[in-house]
């Protein structure tokens, strides 16, 4: 049949993990071409993603800590909130990454072809193209072949099938463009996101319950450090419902009537304005054809690759949500340049000691390698260095000495394997654990290491004095 682009690396998708694969694959120069159905290239993450949370987040950030300046003797006037000129900012800060990433893809030659794609064979790609900011289908086709492919398709979110269709419904995406606050509003999933957005809409007014089915929120980060985040804002939703499944809703005419099941439910059914579902998200193996290429899709939908991100078929790679957990922006991006540097027969390994997670609630709480729990689960004898932040004289003087800044070395080398941080900016502080762990920094290098005083920062290097038995003055 016929043919309209050929190249040497055609990237199916164009998130964090598909335009990082892209560039990193043209720079190494091969002829490249990224298929992405939306109008812009960022994928879920600039999108509808890390970058629009983050605007909001930090806006909200601002609004609560100026209520606190009252105890510094400043006070401000009750906020007025002009939602769309917050909208509208948020979409400017997308609009500078996305514009951003065009501009990189035209300097490196890199084709963008817009549109849904599937696979048609091990060699060939079939694009049905689309139009406007959404998804419609123009009704023309094209078709691609080439060498080798990267699979960066991504994930949705996971639905619930006895919600209603009904606007006052939404994901992580409806919730991001902010139509209005409600008054009324319940989050279903106490994960990172659902509690992200959580923070964002309780601060603009929304009274807010959450519901879990696990008995703990935030899973994965350890328990001290999400106690901290709790106890920080137990003032700030309605009720935290642990152990308990949203199970019918029903639409009525005074908002969306939900029922709830488990140990602490609420008996009778609750009304919302916003019902938010945050329950997880499922890759798009399932949604390409990969099969007609001989790429294996597992039964929930993901790609399962070897550690130069390559699939079964030798020719094509996979990486991103698409590949499996953790589903973070900055694991598919690393991702995204192995798998173009082994396509470009480089020898290229997805090889990382750790992988970061952040909420950037408030406070943040982030985490690297393992943690507390993942030691004991796995018996690994570890020691733990502790540096509480109401000892820390930045975190005092910014009024927020909340948080704490931990380490975990292994027993026996002193190298450290994991670290956890809650707090105000714990997302920006982790990265120098991240650092260290990669490096193999043992207690004695990151409690030497001098550190900036006074600052948050600080607390690392503290925190490993604390675990070599040398923290003698606190600042
Ligand atoms: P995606 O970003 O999902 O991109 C896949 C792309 O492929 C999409 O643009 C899609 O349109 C396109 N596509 C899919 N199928 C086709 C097809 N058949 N044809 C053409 N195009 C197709 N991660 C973080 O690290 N930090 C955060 O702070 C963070 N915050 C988040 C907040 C929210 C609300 C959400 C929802 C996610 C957040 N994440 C965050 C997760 C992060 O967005 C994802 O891990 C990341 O975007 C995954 O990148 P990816 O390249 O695998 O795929």
């Amino acid at each position: 049949g016929k043919v309209d682009h050929e190249c040497e690396v055609l990237v199916l998708g164009a998130g964090p993990g598909g335009y990082s694969a892209a560039f990193r694959s043209a720079d190494l120069g091969m002829d490249t071409i990224i298929v992405e159905r939306f109008a812009t290239l960022g994928g879920v993450c600039l999108n509808v993603g890390c970058i629009p949370s983050k605007a909001l987040l930090h806006t909200t950030a601002v609004m609560d800590e100026v209520k606190t300046m009252a105890k510094h003797g400043i006070t401000f006037g009750a906020p007025k909130i002009e939602l769309d000129q917050l909208r509208a900012y948020k979409d400017s800060v997308i609009g500078k990454l996305t514009g951003g990433l065009a501009g990189m893809a035209k300097a490196r030659k890199v084709k963008v072809v817009r549109g849904l794609g599937h696979f048609l064979d091990a060699n060939h790609v079939e694009v049905q193209l689309t139009s406007g900011d959404g998804q419609e289908l123009t009704g023309q086709k094209e078709i691609i072949r080439f060498q080798k492919s990267i699979i960066a398709a991504g994930s949705q979110p996971v639905k619930l099938p006895f919600l209603p269709a009904d606007p006052r419904v939404v994901d992580s995406t409806g919730a991001l463009l902010l139509k209005s606050i409600p008054k009324r509003m319940l989050v279903i999933g106490g994960g990172i996101i659902g509690l992200e957005m959580a923070t964002v809409y309780s601060t603009l007014g929304s009274s807010i319950d959450i519901a879990e089915m696990m008995d703990g929120l935030m899973a994965g980060a350890d328990r001290d450090l999400e106690k901290v985040w709790e106890k920080f804002n137990s003032g700030r939703f309605e009720n935290i419902m642990l152990k308990t499944r949203a199970s019918k809703a029903e639409v009525k005419a005074d908002g969306i009537q939900v029922s709830f099941e488990g140990e602490n439910a609420p008996k009778e059914p609750k009304i919302y304005d916003l019902v938010l579902v945050a329950v997880g998200r499922t890759p798009n193996g399932k949604k390409i054809n990969a099969s007609a290429a001989g790429v294996a899709v597992d039964e929930r939908g993901f790609i399962h690759v070897d550690n130069q991100m390559r699939t079964n078929a030798p020719h094509i790679f996979a990486i991103g949500d698409i590949v499996g957990q953790p589903m973070l922006a900055h694991k598919a991006v690393h991702e995204g340049h192995v798998a173009a540097e082994a396509a470009a027969g480089q020898k290229s390994y997805f090889d990382a000691k750790q992988i970061p997670s952040v909420a950037y609630t408030d406070p943040e709480v982030a985490w690297a390698g393992l943690t507390e729990e993942q030691c004991k689960s796995q018996g690994i004898a570890y020691e733990k260095g502790l540096f509480p932040w109401a000892a820390s004289g930045r975190a005092i003087a910014n009024g927020r000495d909340e948080g704490f800044t931990k380490l975990i070395f292994d027993a026996t080398s002193k190298r450290i394997i994991g670290g956890g941080i809650v707090g105000t900016h714990a997302g920006d502080l982790i990265g120098e654990v991240c650092l260290a762990i990669e490096m193999g920094a043992d207690t004695i290098d990151m409690g030497k290491t001098i550190h900036p005083h006074p600052t948050l920062g600080e607390s690392v290097g503290l925190a490993a004095e604390a675990a070599s038995g040398h923290c003698t003055d606190l600042p």
